[in-house]
């Protein structure tokens, strides 16, 4: 049965250690609570941090834990006191935490604490891949752990990949100045799922993606040199089943039963007729505090009417302490809660009841039921779940939501009263149509949204990235073309040890190396050298390295195998052990001085892109200038030239080029031509990009054909990068 591992910075369990034993007591956070169902669901392992120093636990009871974890499909990785300061409470909540939130100024970046961030990373993917077999899901969470995907990735390819982001992702003009954007990406891109809360940090992520990595998007695909990396969004939900049958119980309540807050909150309605709102945040600079207690002072200054009768409830949870920036923030709330109180009080009345801890779920249930407003008004929050909390507990739909633009609950909560949390004057105003607003217009506006957060609670939530992550790992290749796993490896591999005389026709860019920015930097690596000689050496083998680019590359890089090298698509060939290279009879190249000009004019115009000139074709490369401007220019590009060229010429789209090349010669007629130049008995072309499809098809059905990378293709097998078919070709040449 098919495995499921969920990774998570912490466990959904608190460890504590007593005087005798360790005790272990779950959590019943949203993320707990929504992938509840998938952990139990059969085979799955949750692996992450139990939340206590190694140093805190001795030898035996470092096994004791994991032994008792283990018995209930949990997984501990360790984390020593150094790497909690470094990675967690620096890295994490010093650096990607602030980034990601908009607050550049509180952004700390430190080396030392890059190095833990991507040591404890490895940790964690060491620990799954322990634990995994090719066709097994993962599913990893959160901005801790924002490189386990391709550190997964780089030690087993064959298992799918989930990621979601619990944050926002920032525009790209913020996430750009992040020091070591590029690795962040990378680590990201080893996922074959990336999941957000909201469209707009999909749409942010793709904009860094393309600038950044420089790869190409289709709506939500992104292709990574031939791998297909999936974006979309999941808005986390809450369990509103619970929340709603917490609250009833509460209305069926006798009195006498009622809890200490609640009698409170009775008595002051009573003396004051007056209205309660509340706030609740965990102590964070990103949840607005200072502006929402700032915007009731001057509620208060507006609208005296409403003195002794309008209170804000104000609950600070406790976070993060130890970082300065949490601290500086808690002396400031203090005092602007004892400004406000202060300024305001009278005998019978205390504007702000301030409570700094954290309440347990029934103590919850009553704050958001005694309430008539609620004010969630955070400066940037990736979804922000009190505003969901609340809405559900509501069971008459009455109460009034004011809610922050720049919360991702906004995108689904868009009746509540939507306020832009800098503004100041807008937060009080809002507060005073709040405590104003008629009964029917609550209902109006929070039935659909209590209709909403019942439907799309946390359990569709996970339902629902994990029913995307079953397609994508069962997605089922085009009909007639076959991924290329052990079993298919094994009878290629013996076919070519069983054959007489071998023929392989090995495409250039995308299938022996990656893109780079600048193309003439794509150059072999040593491995790939090394591997092409082992091959050669063999009398039996033939290779051809079958590329678009020009002759003088492809001799500099290939020149001392002893291989055949085919430039520009077949128009060139230097055949092995000559030095000449032979060029196919053109019937004319007059189109070159008709188009060159035009190419010319869209270089100068486009900055960042150039034109390519070979023997035989021209090429406008645009890899370079920004992506979206790239794609205009290029269909623009694309027109232009087809109203002027004719049969002659062939008109194509490559990987960030548009290229015009003669149309009598191509890679099928120059590897027809290799074929039949001897009796091979095995054939094996390999290629990523369009033109090599004219190989796949100009070649016998016998041959061996090979698509790198996802594209559509008439290939018989596929290999998934550049990597893969490396690999691959390595093993044949261990083979030999
Ligand atoms: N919460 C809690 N006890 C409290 C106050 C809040 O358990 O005393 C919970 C609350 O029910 C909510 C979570 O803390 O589920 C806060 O989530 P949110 O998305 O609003 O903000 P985050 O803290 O994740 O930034």
């Amino acid at each position: 049965m098919k495995k499921i591992v969920i990774v998570s910075n912490r466990l959904p369990l608190k460890v504590e250690k007593n005087e005798q034993s360790i005790v272990f007591s779950p959590t019943s956070g949203g993320l707990a609570t929504g992938l509840k169902s998938v952990h139990e669901s059969g085979n799955a392992l949750w692996i992450g941090w139990p939340g206590v120093p190694k140093e805190e636990l001795e030898a035996a009871q470092l096994d004791e834990v994991k032994a008792s974890l283990g018995d209930m499909n949990f997984k501990p990785v360790h984390l020593d006191q150094e790497q909690v300061e470094d990675f967690y409470l620096g890295l994490s909540n010093k650096s990607i935490w602030p980034l990601f939130h908009y607050f550049k100024q509180n952004v700390v970046f430190d080396d030392n604490q890059w190095e833990a961030y991507k040591q404890v990373n490895e940790q964690f993917a060491q620990a799954v891949v322990e634990e995994v077999q090719p066709g097994d899901t993962v599913w990893v969470h959160d901005y801790q752990l924002l490189l386990v995907p391709d550190l997964i990735r780089q030690k087993i390819q064959d298992v799918t990949i989930g990621f979601f982001l619990h944050i926002p992702f920032p525009s790209f003009e913020i996430f750009r100045i992040f020091p070591k954007r590029q690795e962040v990406l990378r680590g990201l891109m080893g996922a074959d799922l990336i999941g957000f809360h909201t469209y707009d940090y999909q749409r942010h992520f793709v904009s860094s993606v393309k600038r950044i990595l420089h790869l190409e998007v289709n709506f939500n695909t992104i292709n990574d040199r031939g791998r297909e990396v999936i974006v979309n969004t999941f808005p986390m939900g809450i369990d509103t089943e619970k929340f709603e049958a917490v609250s009833k119980e509460h209305d069926e309540k006798h009195p006498s039963d009622f809890s200490e807050m609640r009698k409170q909150f009775t008595s002051h309605r009573a003396q004051s007729n007056g209205k309660l709102i509340l706030s609740i945040d965990r102590l964070d600079y990103t949840k607005g505090i200072l502006n929402r207690i700032e915007a009731f002072e001057l509620f208060l200054k507006r609208y005296p009417a409403y003195h002794e009768k309008i209170r804000l409830v104000m609950v600070i949870v406790p976070s993060r302490s130890e970082v300065s920036h949490y601290k500086a923030l808690k002396k400031k709330t203090d005092e602007s809660i004892g400004r406000v109180n202060g300024m305001y009080s009278t005998v019978n009345w205390t504007p702000i009841w301030y409570y700094y801890r954290s309440f347990d779920f029934d103590d919850l249930i009553d704050l958001y039921k005694g309430c008539e407003v609620a004010m969630v008004t955070p400066l940037r929050d990736g979804m922000n779940l009190v505003a969901k909390e609340f809405l559900a507990t509501k069971l008459d739909s009455k109460g009034v939501l004011i809610l922050s633009e720049l919360a991702g609950a906004s995108k689904e909560l868009h009746h509540a009263l939507l306020v832009n949390p800098f503004d100041t004057f807008a937060l009080s105003e809002a507060i005073h149509e709040a405590v104003e607003m008629s009964e029917e217009e609550q209902i109006e506006r929070n039935r659909p949204m209590r209709e909403r957060i019942r439907r799309y609670d946390v359990h569709e939530w996970s339902k629902r990235f994990m029913e995307e992550l079953n397609r994508i790992a069962d997605r089922a290749p085009e009909e007639h073309t076959v991924r290329i796993r052990t079993k298919q490896k094994e009878q290629l591999i013996q076919a070519f040890k069983a054959s007489k005389e071998r023929l392989l026709l090995l495409d250039y860019d995308g299938t022996l190396t990656g893109f780079h920015v600048n193309h003439q930097k794509a150059i072999p690596s040593a491995e790939v050298l090394s591997i092409l000689q082992k091959l050669s050496e063999d009398p039996a083998t033939h290779i051809a390295v079958i590329s678009g680019r020009p002759p003088d590359f492809l001799e500099k890089h290939f020149g001392h195998l002893p291989i055949d090298l085919i430039a520009e698509h077949g128009h060139l060939t230097r055949l092995k052990g000559g030095a000449e290279w032979k060029e196919k009879n053109m019937s004319s190249d007059e189109w070159i001085a008709h188009v060159l000009p035009v190419m010319q004019q869209f270089a100068d115009n486009t900055p960042g892109t150039f034109v390519e000139v070979k023997k035989n074709a021209l090429v406008w490369h645009y890899r370079k200038t920004d992506p979206e401007l790239g794609i205009i220019k290029s269909e623009e590009l694309k027109t232009t030239l087809r109203s002027m060229v004719s049969n002659e010429v062939h008109l194509m789209n490559g990987d960030k080029i548009i290229e015009v090349v003669s149309s009598s010669v191509n890679k099928g007629t120059a590897s027809i031509e290799r074929y039949n130049s001897s009796s091979y008995d095995f054939v094996l072309a390999a290629g990523d990009d369009v033109t090599d499809e004219d190989m796949f098809t100009y070649l016998p059905s016998s041959s061996v054909s090979i698509k790198v990378g996802a594209k559509a293709t008439a290939a018989q097998y596929r290999v998934s990068d550049y990597n893969a078919m490396i690999d691959f070709l390595g093993e044949l040449a261990r083979a030999l």
